[in-house]
């Protein structure tokens, strides 16, 4: 608790704060991945400590680094003598599925909170979801109220996507819901049992079940950086999500099948029957070429859907970990 006047901590309630550094297992993990997210990170822990303070609640921070290339991790390791911080640094870039993952893991707390690092969720609805878990709830979580800041085509994609997975799986996954939750700990390990590879966590949130409750939430502007989702990591994304929630795709094809075999034997009839009686004629060579090349996309079509599933089976069989940490920085150690 020295550290905290020899790093000149501002105006906070610092016994409170030395009750809290020497307590064993805080009662709040607030888990924030992090990639390269240098200019917000100080900002979003510094805000996160503050609301906790205020609230009263034994917290830690648990910052994930992704793999940042800048210098997210000398930032971060700045708070460590004011803040309950710790900071965990996995290998190298593993995405944010892995990289929540990987702070559920580490998370110590009776309730584990996720925040994304560029303080586009507002720490002020901490409050809202602490009482919603003092209540019982097991699950709280944000869902964007409205999307108009975001581009027609990233919605439209958005929307489209929600609708596919909505159609696809009996797993109730809503729309547009947030990362940004609380989840007891129940829910915490209910996630990190789950074996697979191919974390599509929106989806797993949803699977465990458990008492949850949405907070309609609205998203601020990024506060620094950009964002690391572009499009090939949203598609990757919704792909994962789809083929680890529905089998539909794969099984489709029987039924395609079936119905093009049926028609082909109507057509081979039809055939058959007009050269039997009317005599055979040459032409035909544009029902041949459409057949051949309806039928080539068909094929392929269905062969890649199939590589999709095998890719992914693949990577559960390879049964590698989903990350891998290097390093730990830690506030408990500075006791
Ligand atoms: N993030 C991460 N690993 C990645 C990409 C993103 O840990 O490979 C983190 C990122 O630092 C941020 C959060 O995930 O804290 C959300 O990312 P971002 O703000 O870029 O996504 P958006 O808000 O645009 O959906
Ligand atoms: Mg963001």
């Amino acid at each position: 608790a020295q550290s905290l006047n020899r790093h000149g901590s501002r105006e906070l309630d610092s016994s409170f704060l030395a009750r809290q550094f020497l307590r064993e297992c805080p009662q709040v993990s607030c888990v924030v991945p992090a990639y390269n997210e240098a200019g917000n990170i100080v900002a979003t822990i510094t805000a996160i400590a503050e609301e906790m303070i205020q609230l009263r609640r034994d917290f830690e921070i648990i910052i994930v680094d992704d793999g940042s290339s800048d210098s997210t991790v000398a930032e971060a390791r700045t708070t460590i003598g004011r803040f309950p911080v710790r900071v965990i640094c996995l290998s190298r870039n593993f995405g944010k599925e892995n990289a929540m993952t990987a702070g559920m893991r580490a998370a110590r707390g009776d309730a584990c909170i996720m925040i994304d690092a560029d303080l586009q969720e507002p720490v002020s609805y901490l409050k809202e979801f602490l009482e919603h878990w003092d209540a019982g709830i097991e699950m709280v979580y944000g869902v964007r109220a409205h999307r108009e800041d975001e581009s027609y085509f990233k919605r439209k994609g958005a929307n489209a996507f929600y609708w596919l997975l909505r159609k696809s799986t009996s797993v109730s996954i809503p729309a547009d819901a947030r990362d940004f939750r609380l989840m007891d700990r129940k829910v915490v390990e209910a996630i990190l049992s789950l074996p697979e590879r191919n974390r599509f966590m929106k989806g797993l949130y949803s699977w465990v079940g458990f008492k949850s409750q949405a907070v309609p939430i609205v998203i601020d502007q990024r506060q620094s950086g950009t964002s690391k989702f572009n499009f090939k990591r949203l598609f990757d994304l919704a792909l994962t999500g789809l083929t680890s929630f529905s089998d539909w795709p794969l099984r489709v094809w029987t039924g395609v099948g079936v119905v093009i075999s049926m028609l082909s034997i109507c057509y081979a009839l039809m055939i058959a029957g007009r050269t039997l009686f009317f005599g055979s004629d040459v032409p035909g060579w544009a029902t041949l070429s459409v057949a051949v090349c309806f039928l080539g996309g068909v094929q392929i079509l269905s062969i890649g859907v199939l590589g999709e599933y095998v890719g992914r089976v693949f990577a559960e069989v390879k049964a590698r970990p989903g990350h891998i940490v290097s390093q730990e920085f830690s506030y408990t150690e500075e006791l």
